[in-house]
């Protein structure tokens, strides 16, 4: 329970059980209950089984014959010697997916049912101005910097880490949930696909799994101090607002090796750790996957 630890150390000796209380509150407040589900579909006597969060936000793990070509929103899907596979549902995927497998000579389809979720507004005030609009004269690096960030998320690496258990990245209180609708300085822009984990600045961030580093950058526009992992298969996590950086791109990182430490670069109000996972384009919510 890492969680229980980072609070007790922020606000120090406080009744364990009582923490433990406001925690499970908070969890199911936040998190209406999603069971991870299995699903073994069975076409043209081939078995495939699904297992994971059929949700929005969620990630899904499947296992195939691996000789058998499988296709998800219009890419063959990558998958390891013994035939593993991910999916992942963006934030607001429809109510149904279509996986298609090539079965003798054919590509057959399989429909997924997908939880729909509802997500909460969160209203920001007191940023900059610049950081809520900005002028014209940031525009050409903002676009710089999303096209790099866009690179990266497209990426099918050929390593197999995102099968690992993921751990939470730092220590922290939970500040920003996955999907909420956001009112910056009254204006309602993009949702917010992270989570935010506040903690005094210089607190120490950590890989989740075994990862490779594909960004360290020092100050984006939007992201202050970025680092982007590579878990492979699609699925990539994104770190923001750090104060320092510990890794170089290209550096293979260990699951818990620390990258980075908490700070307040870039939009952002106070210090705290923006934590996204991706599976390519589709925005995925990091609690979903810190659960298994
Ligand atoms: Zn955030």
């Amino acid at each position: 329970m890492v969680k229980i630890k980072s609070v007790q150390n922020l606000i120090g000796e406080v009744n364990n059980n009582y923490i433990k209380l406001i925690l499970i509150f908070l969890l199911l407040k936040t998190y209406p209950c999603f069971a991870t589900n299995s699903l073994i579909i069975n076409v043209k006597d081939t078995k495939i089984v699904l297992e994971g969060d059929f949700v929005q936000g969620g990630l899904v793990k499947g296992k195939i014959n691996k000789d058998i070509n499988i296709k998800f929103k219009e890419k063959i899907l990558r998958k390891t010697s013994d035939g593993s596979f991910v999916i992942g549902f963006g934030r607001d995927h429809p109510r149904q997916a279509y996986l298609y497998f090539f079965l003798k000579q054919n590509w057959v389809s399989k429909k997924l049912n997908i939880k729909q979720r509802k997500y909460k507004t969160q209203i920001i005030n007191g940023l900059e101005k610049k950081m809520v609009t900005p002028p014209k004269s940031f525009w050409d690096r903002i676009k710089k910097e999303n096209r790099v960030i866009k690179e990266v998320r497209s990426l099918d690496s050929n390593v197999d880490f995102i099968f690992q258990k993921f751990d939470w990245p730092t220590k922290g209180i939970i500040s920003g949930v996955f999907g909420s609708q956001r009112i910056l300085n009254g204006k309602p822009k993009r949702p917010h696909y992270g989570i935010d984990i506040a903690a005094p600045k210089g607190t120490d961030i950590f890989s989740p799994t075994e990862a490779i580093v594909r960004m360290a950058e020092k100050d984006l526009f939007y992201t202050g101090g970025t680092v982007m992992l590579d878990h492979g298969h699609g699925v990539t996590s994104v770190y923001s607002h750090l104060s320092s950086i510990n890794v170089n791109v290209g550096d293979k990182v260990n699951k818990d090796q620390k990258i980075g430490e908490v700070g307040s670069t870039g939009r952002s109000t106070g210090p705290h750790l923006d934590w996204r996972i991706n599976w390519f384009s589709e925005r995925l919510d990091p609690a979903l996957l810190i659960k298994k």
